[in-house]
């Protein structure tokens, strides 16, 4: 595996692939990396000729200073993991690679509903830094696809209408979320969990697959009534939002209808999980 740390090493790396006009795929993430990641990184590897991963910690994005401070970053063991991976470059830039100057000014974009709402209003300014990274990003590597996870499923809404807005020609992949064995979404900040707290991290599955179930026979009103219940039971657990919105428009929905997406956000002690799952028609 090739390691660039700037945008001219990576232009050394990629020019001949461009040169050749074969595909190049790319897999963004923040590191620690687990199961969740790699599933991206297969699937760009089936997809393309050769396949590029990002691993930078933004800090645009971060609208919560300790969460950045605390934020996992196993260098080591996660170059192992890519290279066992198949993974054919990793880009590691540092904050001056991709700020230089420190300038840490996000773009402006205007995404209607779609950024307003759950991570958007919990989270203030994570979606502006979050997409001026991945534009950044997307500048720096030229990919022809692009990988993100439905882990995600708002970030990946807006990075979708980021791209048919400016008519960038990259095709966004979105795949599947990856499960531990007990349901919990993987994600990096698992990690930071305690073992009490990571016990009891798995009500958030459990309870999504529930509603999964539920919709069939629930209103709208019913499902949320009995979500907070259940988290407010849990001594440790928090419950931040939970919300069901259309899959498209996110627009949280009162009656059921088409295509609908179920989100949530639990603090677990200190740490802050989300997870979704999808609602097929009543
Ligand atoms: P992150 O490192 O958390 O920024 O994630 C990098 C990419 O991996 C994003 O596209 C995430 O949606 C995706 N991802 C993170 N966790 C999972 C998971 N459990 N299953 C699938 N994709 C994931």
């Amino acid at each position: 595996m090739k390691i660039a740390h700037t945008i001219e090493e990576l232009d050394t790396i990629l020019d001949p692939y461009r040169k050749e006009e074969v595909a190049i795929g790319f897999v963004p993430t923040m590191g620690a990396l687990h199961k969740g990641h790699i599933s991206l990184i297969e699937k760009a590897k089936t997809e393309n000729a050769v396949t590029v991963c990002s691993i930078f910690v933004n800090p645009t994005q971060f609208n919560d200073p300790k969460d950045l401070q605390r934020y996992p970053r196993p260098v080591e063991e996660d170059k192992r993991i890519l290279e066992e991976a198949g993974c054919d470059v990793l880009f590691m830039p540092s904050v001056e690679a991709m700020y230089p100057g420190g300038n840490f000014t996000t773009l402006e974009e205007n995404f209607g509903v779609l950024d307003k709402v759950m991570e958007g209003a919990s989270r203030p300014g994570h979606f502006a830094g979050m997409i001026t990274i991945v534009n950044l990003l997307f500048m720096a590597v030229k990919p022809v696809n692009a990988y993100f996870g439905q882990k995600d499923y708002q970030q990946l809404a807006i990075i979708r209408r980021f791209i048919e807005k400016h008519v960038i020609p990259i095709n966004i992949v979105g795949c599947p979320i990856v499960r531990d064995a007990d349901g919990l979404a993987m994600s990096s900040r698992n990690s930071l969990l305690t073992a009490e707290e990571r016990k009891h991290a798995q009500l958030i599955p459990q309870t999504m697959f529930k509603v999964k179930e539920m919709w069939e026979k629930k209103t709208v009103a019913e499902i949320k009534k009995w979500v907070e219940g259940e988290f407010a039971k849990d001594g440790l657990l928090r419950l931040d939002y939970f919300e069901i919105s259309d899959t498209k428009t996110l627009e949280p929905v009162t009656t059921a209808h088409g295509e609908c997406v179920a989100c949530i956000a639990v603090f677990d002690g200190n740490i802050r999980l989300i997870d979704n799952v999808l609602l097929t028609n009543k």
